[in-house]
């Protein structure tokens, strides 16, 4: 039997951390949420951003918090776990309703999973009066190499993220304006980053010059403008979709009124091709596409690509479903929703043993046993990361009495890590790096396997303008800027 402190130590060691966030379940981790909201006026502020965080949960369920512009001061509030757990402790509710908000929910891709790293992050003058206050989603490559260089200058740093670095840079420049600050400030930066920055008196969204991650807006009403990661964001406020930010653009939000500036010399459209497969919700539309659309169509393209006569699709939940639609809509073989996902299933597990830790990934899918018995069955699932999710599932409806099992991933194979955002594997983790097709068919114990041909793909997504680095280790920023190489700019 555990004590108190121990389950305490447990809770917070790495090895929790690892477990919990990711390893056991198999799955590609979301970047972040971002939400925004402004007017001219005073709103609803705590209930927009809490609505527009909640629809936007998916993409990060470690931490969340908000910052909001009231009567020229700037009030945060953040906390670890869900929007709805953390909303529920905010006592001062009128202290969040003002004018504008921004609003992050969290999954670690830069910096560690300490308080310290939640967003938004803020900074104040000398007297302790907010200035700026920012949310990010993304990765920058070149962090490293500015916190370095500002910090020789005597710019102090509280969190170890780069969301801080963008905060520290804007708020270096803030003397010369605030758009200024953020020409600036991407000079600077090289990667991936959408965000979303709050001043007593405006609100600002940018993009990276790549548009490597989404960001939209949307109108509420005559006044008011909202900015999300997804239309799922806008959707959840009743706010209409105006059009997404293009890369390399700059939009302010103040009493003025809405200004664009693109501040990018060569911007490029290279958004990254996994939203559509995995991280998005199927609700949403990202960049104008259709998310659901997509995933449909990846399972026709697959039953085209690699038919196989089966009694039965099936779609691994959440996101493998609608490509399993689209696999039966393509062949005629029904499908049946057999896989039944535990959807209350969180990261509050304590779980010290092998043996138990085995037991709780099962928790979080079972077949209908009498719906799999003697059946052959084609089972499209989204990506094959690890390939022991897969494997799991295999044994699970081998065991339930499968006669036959097909594997189709909607999505090529995943052969590189992903340093834009997403918190992947290593490559030697990642099971398509290290097996051929053939290779992992019998290492999975599948019958057949087959994925999405990076061709369908492509012209699924209507161009090759995007970024496709986990399946051809071609990324559109140079991962040689990693190497800390200070980006070119005057700090
Ligand atoms: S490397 Fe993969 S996950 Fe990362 S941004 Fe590119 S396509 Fe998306």
């Amino acid at each position: 039997m555990h004590t108190k402190a121990q389950w305490t130590q447990l809770f917070r060691s790495d090895y929790y951390r690892r477990f919990s966030e990711g390893e056991p379940w198999d799955a590609i981790q979301e970047a972040c949420g971002i939400f925004g909201v402004y007017a001219p006026r005073r709103i609803d502020t705590f209930s927009l951003a809490q609505f527009g965080m909640f629809a936007l949960q998916h993409r990060g369920q470690e931490a969340c918090g908000l910052s909001v512009a009231r009567d020229g001061k700037i009030h945060t509030f953040k906390r670890e776990g869900l929007v709805l757990d953390a909303f529920k402790s905010i006592t001062h509710i009128d202290q969040f309703q003002g004018n504008a908000a921004i609003g992050h929910t969290r999954y670690t891709t830069s910096g560690d999973s300490r308080t310290v790293n939640f967003q938004p992050l803020y900074a104040q003058d000398d007297r302790g009066e907010p200035l700026l206050s920012i949310v990010q989603n993304g990765n920058l490559v070149n962090d490293q190499a500015l916190r370095t260089a500002l910090e020789r200058e005597g710019i102090g740093f509280l969190a170890t993220s780069d969301a801080e670095v963008i905060l520290r840079l804007m708020q270096k420049q803030l003397s010369k304006g605030i758009e200024q600050a953020v020409r600036r400030t991407t000079e600077a930066i090289r990667g991936a980053y959408s965000v979303l920055a709050l001043t007593p008196d405006s609100l600002l969204a940018f993009r990276d010059p790549n548009g490597i991650r989404p960001l939209c807006m949307g109108e509420l009403g005559a006044d008011t403008r909202v900015f999300s990661s997804e239309t799922c964001g806008l959707d959840a406020v009743g706010a209409t979709y105006t059009r997404d930010l293009e890369p390399g653009e700059l939009v302010i939000v103040d009493a003025q009124g809405l200004r664009s500036i693109r501040y990018a010399d060569r911007p490029r459209h290279r958004i990254c091709s996994f939203e559509y497969i995995y991280f998005a919700r199927p609700d949403s539309r990202i960049e104008n596409r259709d998310v659901y659309e997509l995933r449909v169509r990846a399972g026709e393209e697959l039953f085209e690509q690699s038919p196989v006569a089966a009694d039965v699709v099936v779609g691994v939940p959440d996101s493998g479903v609608p490509s399993a639609i689209g696999y039966a809509k393509a062949s005629g073989i029904p499908f049946r929703p057999i896989l039944v996902k535990n959807r209350y299933m969180s990261r509050s597990f304590i779980v010290p043993t092998q043996e138990m830790r085995e037991r709780v990934v099962d928790l979080k899918l079972n077949p209908i046993p009498s719906q799999v018995s003697g059946k052959r069955m084609v089972v499209l699932d989204d990506s094959i990361v690890r390939g022991t999710t897969s494997k799991r599932l295999v044994k699970m409806l081998r065991e339930a009495g499968a006669e036959e099992i097909h594997l189709r991933s909607a999505s090529p194979p995943i052969v590189a890590p992903c340093f834009l955002g997403i918190d992947t594997p290593d490559k030697k983790a990642l099971i398509s790096a290290r097996m051929d097709k053939g290779e992992l068919a019998t290492y999975l114990g599948v019958d057949s396997l087959d994925f999405l041909p990076m061709e369908s793909l492509v012209e699924m997504l209507g161009s090759p303008n995007h970024c496709f680095g986990c399946f051809t280790e071609r990324y559109p920023v140079s991962p040689d800027e990693k190497k800390n190489r200070l980006a070119h700019a005057d700090l």
